[in-house]
Formats: structure tokens, sequence, C-alpha cells
């Protein structure tokens, strides 16, 4: 397996980062895509760091849409500069966030387009975190992303059929994280059973998100598992089906680019 998606350059791994790991490969989980958002701009080389530190690890350089109005151009350069590492494999998490707006929309909105618009020069994928803005998130990568056919990963999809439908439409492949366990969840399932095997990616977005039996407590990549059974238990696959599909999908995303 690959966890699409975590952040283990948190603090809330530094007194066990390398057990942590040890625990996800022993697993089954042989990649992980470190986000890069790290503490906001300018330090965008979380990611980054931890590529250059471990073998198993990729990563990603972005603005995340709550850090929007603190970005730079000095910030936007540096992020074009890192997209040239070899383990960099996409831009993100980049979007937009109207649950929390930590920054005003329209700052939220330019940076995701001047993002889009970078990450599309190095001929990257985006990785997109949207929340509370399907309209404005689908409209954005429909006017400024997905005619340069790049593609790109919705992340800890959280929508139900109908927005994975415009999500795929629209080039993405969605990718799932403990939410699809939680037992509310109704539409983010009935979105996962429905979902074309070729569009599926699997993450933790650890330390958050734990899944059932693991809810509410620090999440991390090993715990992908329990997500993984209840993805193929949704979609009437094997656990080792869902794997292969999933592993297969990542890679022909970012790997094969
Ligand atoms: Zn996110
Ligand atoms: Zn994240």
């Amino acid at each position: 397996m690959i966890d699409s998606h975590c952040h283990l350059d948190s603090a809330d791994f530094n007194d066990d980062r390398d057990e942590v790991i040890e625990r996800a490969l022993a697993a089954g989980v042989e990649h992980m895509m470190a986000i890069g958002t790290g503490d906001g701009p300018p330090d965008l080389e979380a990611g980054v760091r931890m590529a250059d530190k471990y073998p198993a690890f990729y990563a990603t350089a972005g603005i995340h849409p709550h850090d929007a109005a603190k970005a730079t151009p000095a910030d936007l350069k540096h992020l074009a500069d890192l997209l040239a590492h070899p383990k960099v494999l996409a831009v993100g998490e980049i979007g937009l966030d109207y649950h929390y707006d930590f920054s005003p929309r329209d700052t939220q909105k330019a940076v995701f387009i001047e993002q889009m618009q970078i990450a599309a020069e190095a001929n990257k994928p985006i990785v997109i975190h949207t929340r509370e803005a399907w309209e404005d998130t689908l409209a954005l990568i429909e006017q400024h992303w997905t005619p340069r056919g790049i593609g790109g990963i919705m992340h800890c999809f959280s929508g139900g059929p109908e927005e994975a439908r415009r999500s795929i439409g629209l080039g993405f492949y969605l990718s799932f994280g403990g939410i699809v366990t939680f037992p509310k969840s109704l539409n983010v399932q009935e979105a996962a059973r429905s979902a074309p095997r070729d569009r599926i990616l699997i993450e933790t977005d650890a330390p958050y998100l734990a899944p059932v039996p693991k809810r509410g407590k620090r999440n991390e990549p090993a715990l992908m598992v329990h997500t993984a059974r209840r993805l193929a238990e949704l979609r009437g696959e094997s656990y080792e089906e869902l794997c292969n599909a999933t592993t297969e999908n990542f890679r022909r995303l970012l790997l094969l680019n």
C-alpha cells in the first residue's frame, strides 16, 4: 500500500517518528507521501526534509488554503524551485477551506490559482484540500486545471457520489481516508462504492482522522489497514485487490508522469 497523504513531519511524531515509520513498513505500507505544507510559508520544505531522510517517502510542496494570506511572491518562487526535487511528486495540499476561513476567500482563490499555474509549468499533479467549498473548488479546477490534462487528487475525499462523479470528470482521483470508516459517513461510503476502480487512492492524513477502531486517537500510516479493509468491504473487493488497485493508481498518476 501507499499512503498518499500524511503529515509525519508534525510535532506529534517528534518522540517516536522512526518507530511510526517502522510500524508502517511492517503493516505493508511501502511508501508514504509527505505533504509539504509544514507550518505554512516560508516553511515549504517540510515534505522534502522527510523524503531526503527516509527512503520510503515521497513528498509534495505547497501552500495550504489556511496559510494563503501568508504567501509572498518569494514563497511562490521557492515552491516552483522545490518542484525540481526528484522526490517531489505533486503540488499540495492546495485548495479552499471555507469551514475555518483562516485566510480571506479571495486570497485563498488567488493563491490556489497561482499554485495551479506553478504546478502546470512543472507538469506535476495537484493535491486538493476542499472543505465546505465544493462549488468554488470545482469551478476553479474546471477553468484553470482540467484543460492542462495533468490530473490530481481529491485528498481525504469527503463528498458523496455526485462530487465523486464531478471530480472524476475533471480528471481527478479520489483518496479515501479514515472518514470512510465512520458509521455516519454514508455519503462518502456511497461514493467509495461507486467510484471506478482505476480512480481510487488511500491515505491516512496522519496525525488526523484515525479510522475506526482508533477514531479520536493519533493517526499513523500503519492504521491504514483498517481503512483499506473497510474500503474493500464496501466495494465488494478483496483486501489484496483493493491494495493492488490503489497502489497501481498512485504509480500511474504520480510516478509515471
Ligand atoms: Zn487537508
Ligand atoms: Zn493534509
